[in-house]
């Protein structure tokens, strides 16, 4: 999707490490972190948010990502966030779940 933050990183046009990668997901470090540790973990495919999910295998492997990502990073207490709509404070028009840990 031209104009989309997590498209562009997907596709190295913005220059992003990624934590993680699997086929149908990957994870980001948040630029602007409100935790001592919080990552992105975003699907691979554009869907807008929450509310245009249609196949819900796709937040079944998101939550199988979240798993290995805090194996990886030693996180064992976290919250996670998915903000959906403007309103509710989606900023990136991009389907993402926040990982928030201290
Ligand atoms: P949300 O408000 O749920 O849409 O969350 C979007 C998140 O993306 C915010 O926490 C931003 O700090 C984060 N963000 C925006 N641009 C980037 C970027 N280039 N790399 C990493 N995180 C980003
Ligand atoms: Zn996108």
């Amino acid at each position: 999707m031209k104009d989309c933050i997590f498209c562009k990183i997907l596709n190295k046009e913005i220059p992003s490490k990624f934590v993680y990668e699997d086929d149908y997901c990957f994870a980001i470090n948040d630029i602007n972190p409100k935790a001592k540790k919080h990552i992105l973990v975003i699907p691979k495919e554009h869907i807008e948010s929450l509310n245009s999910v249609n196949d819900f295998d796709i937040v079944k492997k998101m939550f199988e990502a979240i798993k290995k990502i805090n194996k990886q990073e030693n996180i064992s207490h976290f919250k996670t966030l998915i903000n959906t709509g403007s309103n509710a404070g989606q900023e990136v028009m991009h389907l993402h779940i926040h990982i928030l840990s201290d």
